[in-house]
């Protein structure tokens, strides 16, 4: 995707389509318009909402900035994200806010052709990413993978924790 990426008419094609930054309270952007352009059109989106990483419920606040490219075949998702998670320190075991940058980029498949509406074969990749029949790309799961692979395996609540304390 490297190669795509800097091609230079692409480059091109990006300076002329930006139009700006699309602001979202949601992880879920219909992308049904995107995908009737041609290769290489961009949106821009600033995006919030929540993620879950533990499995019971729990809710993490999460944004920041994706830009949506359309591909041959997909939309490929570039961006970053800021996650807070309830972590807990692995000295004092003390649950503390563990901020996470994530550096997303991850390809979408469309299930549905966008002008025709026929069925598209999914790629071959098993943990690919698909865009649902409404055309919606919801960026939760792919945000929440990044983050639980991004949760540190010894977090510290801070670099200098002293540990239990156990006095009385
Ligand atoms: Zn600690």
């Amino acid at each position: 995707m490297t190669a795509f990426c800097s091609n230079r008419t692409v480059t091109v094609i990006i300076d002329k389509a930006f139009s700006g930054i699309k602001a979202m309270n949601t992880m879920q952007i219909n992308v049904s318009q995107l995908l009737k352009e041609g290769i290489g059109s961009v949106r821009d989106y600033e995006i919030s909402g929540t993620i879950d990483t533990t499995d019971s419920g729990g809710s993490s606040p999460i944004r920041g900035e994706v830009r949506l490219m359309r591909t041959s075949r997909s939309i490929l998702v570039k961006g970053k994200l800021y996650v807070t998670i309830d972590a807990t320190c692995s000295r004092c075991l003390k649950t503390f806010d563990c901020p996470l940058t994530l550096d997303i980029e991850e390809e979408f498949f469309p299930v549905l052709d966008a002008s025709s509406g026929t069925p598209l074969p999914l790629p071959d990749e098993p943990s690919s990413f698909s865009i649902d029949e409404h055309q919606v790309l919801d960026l939760s799961e792919a945000a929440r993978q990044y983050a639980i692979l991004a949760i540190p395996m010894k977090p510290l609540c801070r670099n200098d924790c002293p540990g239990m304390q156990l006095n009385s």
